[in-house]
């Protein structure tokens, strides 16, 4: 990829400026109960003010399904960045409509604009041209700071960028960045853990990442279809019968060049998917026909952490088990602290790794916690990301 222009090279003092958030935070009746979106926006918009750009801010909220649904308005997130800004930020009552257009001619240097939800128009999603034109013609600039939604083709997060100059804000820049460097010149030991329940999801990632690591840790559902593969027992277990082989390709292309593939040696095994259950812990390969592995074991977890001890550069996506199951969320613990404690560069894709993190308050020991999920595992899948690709070259 390109190296991409971002705010600093591009004079945006006086210009009226749109800007791309990814304001789609958790709500509980109208509440905000997580504004981390929200405050990963302020770098961007405080260096906006700074310059005394016209700030036009967009962003979608849930899935409105394309029709004006105020279950789903951005006025808690106007409200909440006024307070987090210590300044007014005014809402649209739409997004490329009369109201719109008039609060955005009408714009001063230095105030601040909030457009309606983007998803109330089913444009947005299918990239229109017109639409995109239209939320184009509202601003002379166009920063896109919402990596959350950078694997999407849509007008606010691509289309626009046809027609104006076109960078990306601090949050865009700092994922490319720590993620680009990871992949193209990473610190070495280079140790990537996948773990999750579906191998089909993450096939795009191992192939890449194969080619760039020294070691590739599996945990999680995911690792029984390789078990299976290699034709051991694995019970009730979820497996991926019709992946079978490509998890042997997997297993024979690392075997090729070299890296080093660990998965677990034992098994976290129940009869039923609970959390209070009656646990047993079995060699992996060897799991009882009733029984189905929820979490990796002690011995796997001892081979994992020494793993990752001496690691220059750790990438993390998926949990090792159903750690949603407090009974069952020892492996995702025990790496999230072997990760923490490693000193690495360490890097987690968003999703559960990064729920995990946070929720065995190891959050400030990494490196970095993506701010998107699936934009994350395309962006280590080796994938061109739209919404980055849309943007102007340095
Ligand atoms: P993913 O979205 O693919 O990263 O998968 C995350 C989900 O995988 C979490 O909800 C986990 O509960 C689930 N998971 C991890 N390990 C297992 C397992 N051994 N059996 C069933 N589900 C699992």
């Amino acid at each position: 990829m390109h190296d991409k222009k971002t705010i600093e090279d591009i004079n945006v003092s006086g210009k009226k400026v749109l800007v791309r958030c990814d304001f789609n935070v958790p709500l509980e009746d109208g509440r905000i109960t997580d504004d981390n979106r929200i405050v990963g926006a302020l770098p961007t918009i405080k260096y906006l003010l700074g310059q005394k750009a016209k700030i036009i801010l967009c962003s979608h909220m849930g899935r409105p399904k394309g029709e004006f649904n105020m279950k789903y308005t951005l006025a808690p997130v106007a409200k909440r960045l006024s307070e987090l800004l210590n300044t007014t930020v005014t809402l649209a009552a739409d997004v490329i409509g009369d109201d719109a257009v008039a609060k955005a001619t009408a714009l001063k240097e230095g105030e601040i604009l909030l457009l309606e939800n983007v998803r109330f128009h089913k444009e947005e999603e299918k990239n229109d041209a017109e639409f995109s034109k239209k939320l184009a013609s509202l601003a002379e600039i166009y920063v896109n700071d919402a990596f959350g939604t950078a694997h999407r083709a849509h007008a606010s997060t691509a289309g626009v960028a046809d027609y104006m100059p076109a960078v990306c804000g601090y949050l865009i820049q700092k994922e490319i960045d720590i993620m680009g460097k990871a992949l193209s010149e990473p610190k070495r030991p280079f140790v990537a853990i996948l773990g999750g329940a579906k191998v089909s999801d993450k096939i795009g990632v191992i192939n890449n990442l194969i080619e760039k690591v020294d070691s590739l840790i599996i945990g999680g559902a995911m690792a029984y279809t390789f078990d299976k593969a290699l034709g051991g027992k694995i019970g009730k277990s979820l497996c991926e019968i019709d992946k079978l082989d490509m998890a042997k390709e997997l297993l024979e292309k690392a075997e090729n060049k070299g890296v080093k593939f660990l998965l677990p040696v034992d098994t976290i095994c129940a009869k039923e998917f609970a959390n209070d259950t009656e646990q047993a812990v079995f060699p992996t390969q060897q799991i009882p026909e009733e029984w189905m592995g929820l979490d990796i074991g002690p011995e796997t977890i001892k081979l994992f952490s020494e793993e990752l001890k001496n690691a220059g550069t750790v990438v993390w996506n998926g949990p090792m088990g159903v750690f949603e199951f407090d009974n069952f969320a020892k492996g995702t613990k025990a790496v999230a602290e072997a990760v923490a404690a490693s000193g690495a560069i360490s890097i987690i894709g968003g999703g559960d790794s990064a729920a995990a993190v946070e929720k065995f308050g190891l959050a400030d020991k990494i490196t970095h916690i993506s701010t998107g999920g699936g934009a994350s595992l395309e962006f280590l899948e080796g994938l061109v990301l739209p919404g980055i690709a849309c943007l102007n070259d340095k």
